[in-house]
């Protein structure tokens, strides 16, 4: 049997051609690794100038005829700084070029890790890394904040009724939706499947109920021509108090949603009106 073997250039190879086309390979102010190749290559030259010298010492010859000078040889040691500074130079733009591309992974896969994919909202990971910085801006400032926890009524039922994918743009829309109503220095969150959490900033419960009321019924009325259906949302929220814990104020909140689904859902119920029965 004959082994058919297939040549092909190395990547790094490749690499380094492509390399040596660019600019930035020989741009002496910005590639710090040119500098680096030419003090690396400078002793070479340098030694054979002193052995060159040291002979002409030691055998009292003119210094005119340096031989270094005549054989091409040895030009070719004498350039040898320039040939690094080339080399290096490419190699700079090699790394600068993975760097840049390292960034920009890391950047992407960082966006990830915070953003639900769906709706492009942020995600619970992203809520829980700043929920404590948030609370230390409330207490410098002496502001309170409140959050509002949403779930879609019968969201299964819109599933099962006009499909999963459906579902997909309901949940797409009102993430675009919750987006828009919410002031920029606002956080909306998708907490998981049909829920999801507001951070309203220097909102007391009063205003939060007011920002609560306005979409509640707006989401009924409807949100967007892609959603040829109406649908429902009810809402619980609580404002934070000092030293409440992520799970404290989020638990809060949910008992509230809790109670306005269990009291007929399409509404809203702040933490202070649920019966004193249902607090821990
Ligand atoms: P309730 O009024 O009590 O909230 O009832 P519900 O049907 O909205 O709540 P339930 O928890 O029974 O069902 C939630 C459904 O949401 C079940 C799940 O399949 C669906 N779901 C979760 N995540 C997604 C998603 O990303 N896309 C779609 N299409 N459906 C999802
Ligand atoms: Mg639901
Ligand atoms: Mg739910």
């Amino acid at each position: 049997m004959r082994l058919r073997t297939r040549f092909s250039t190395p990547a790094t190879v490749t690499e380094f051609f492509a390399a040596a086309k660019k600019p930035f390979s020989y741009n002496v102010l910005r590639n710090s690794y040119i500098w680096f190749g030419l003090f690396w290559g400078l002793p070479i030259p340098l030694v054979t100038l002193l052995y060159e010298l040291r002979f002409l010492r030691s055998t009292n010859a003119d210094s005119s005829s340096l031989a270094v000078f005549d054989a091409p040889l040895q030009w070719f040691f004498l350039l040898h700084p320039l040939l690094f500074a080339i080399v290096f130079g490419i190699l700079g733009t090699i790394r600068q070029e993975k760097e840049n591309e390292l960034g920009l992974r890391m950047k992407q896969l960082r966006q990830m890790a915070i953003h639900d994919p769906l709706t492009k909202l942020k995600n619970r990971r992203y809520f829980a890394h700043i929920f404590h910085d948030e609370c230390a801006r409330n207490l410098r400032r002496r502001e309170t904040l409140s959050i509002l926890f949403l779930d879609i009524d019968h969201f299964k039922k819109i599933n099962d009724t006009y499909g999963h994918h459906q579902g997909d743009v309901v949940l797409r829309e009102l993430g675009a939706y919750l987006q828009r109503q919410c002031r920029p220095y606002d956080t909306p969150v998708r907490w998981g499947g049909e829920e999801f959490l507001i951070l309203l900033r220097a909102t007391d419960e009063k205003n939060a109920l007011f920002f609560a009321e306005r979409i509640r019924q707006q989401i009924e009325a409807g949100i967007s021509p892609a959603i040829p259906f109406p649908f429902t949302a009810s809402i619980g929220l609580a404002e934070y108090r000092i030293n409440d814990t992520l799970e404290a104020l989020t638990g809060r909140a949910d008992k509230a949603l809790y109670h306005a689904k269990q009291t007929g859902r399409n509404r809203i119920v702040a933490w202070s009106s649920v019966p004193e029965e249902s607090h821990p």
